[in-house]
């Protein structure tokens, strides 16, 4: 069975507390765009699942997020044998899109279809908790707002068509470093969620684009941070209605309107950065 994974954008990225379990209390308002991996699910060649892909750093066995989900869906159902999954990635890896957990979405419809489980989506979403907290979303697809880790979700009127440019700088952010650098008390910028949830009901993409925030960039090193906001300013300058960074980071997008205006940032990045993407919105699943 073949299918494709799409990976998320983080339209705001809230912080409200710091629970006494250690966790943080999220308010994100994510979407899922066409940027996507390929997914090849078959049954197991051999006694056990593997996961091969064309990046040789990923993990081939049961640690790959792929094989988790396919785990996690045998013990919840008691449904379904070993899997092969074979991942074509395009969503770069540890940059804030999620191209992991939308991998981990992918197993688990394809687990429902081959096995004919019929599970809904809300089902097939609390068993993709198991396996992490941007899963749930990946499964729903569309967009949504996710609170508590991420996994508590509310639908919400889909993002007016647009074209969103996605560009990742060369590092990683390491996401526990991030939360421990975050004073709840001491956020000073946060994104109006209220605002960007109402902008989403009128169809309204520039009211959405303004409002759009990501309360870890404040608390980005001071060179990382002057890396984002450079990117930021690119897409900007290019015609984006709105930019920000997605998830920990460091992806950064930018929402356009206009088709020529986004296809004039791809290239102006793409002079600085290997990894640009022009894409769109996905649709619930
Ligand atoms: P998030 O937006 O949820 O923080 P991310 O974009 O930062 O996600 P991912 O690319 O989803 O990060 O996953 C990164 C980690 O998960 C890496 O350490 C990687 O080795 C591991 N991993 C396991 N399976 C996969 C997979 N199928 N695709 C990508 N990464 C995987």
């Amino acid at each position: 069975m073949e299918l494709l994974a799409n990976a998320k954008i983080n339209l705001t990225l809230d912080i409200l507390r710091k629970r006494e379990d250690g966790y943080h209390d999220l308010q994100m308002v994510m979407q899922a765009v066409t940027l996507a991996d390929a997914l090849t699910v078959t049954p197991a060649q051999g006694a056990e699942g593997q996961a091969s892909s064309d990046l040789h750093f990923l993990p081939t066995g049961g640690k790959n997020l792929a094989q988790m989900a396919a785990t996690a869906f045998r013990q919840a159902t008691g449904l379904g044998g070993e899997v092969d999954v074979s991942i074509q990635k395009r969503v770069p890896v540890c940059a804030g899109l999620a191209g992991g957990s939308a991998d981990a979405a992918a197993v688990l419809r394809a687990m429902n279809e081959l096995t004919g489980a019929g599970l809904s989506p809300n089902q097939l979403a609390k068993i993709g908790e198991r396996v992490g907290s941007d899963v749930p979303f990946c499964v729903l697809g569309g967009t949504a707002l996710a609170e508590g880790r991420g996994e508590l979700l509310t639908p919400l009127s889909p993002l007016p068509p647009c074209h969103i440019v996605i560009c990742k700088p060369p590092f990683s952010i390491s996401t526990p470093q991030l939360f421990s650098r975050v004073n709840v008390r001491k956020i000073v910028r946060r994104p109006d969620t209220a605002g960007v949830m109402a902008a989403l009901d009128a169809g309204d993409l520039a009211g959405v684009a303004r409002r759009m925030y990501n309360v870890f960039e404040d608390v980005l090193e001071r060179r990382r941070f002057d890396q984002i906001a450079a990117i930021k300013a690119a897409l900007i300058d290019c015609g984006a209605l709105g930019a920000s960074m997605s998830g920990s980071g460091p992806s950064v997008f930018g929402l356009f309107d206009d088709l020529d205006s986004a296809q004039a940032a791809c290239e102006r990045l793409r002079e600085s950065y290997r990894d640009v993407f022009l894409c769109g919105p996905a649709g619930a699943q």
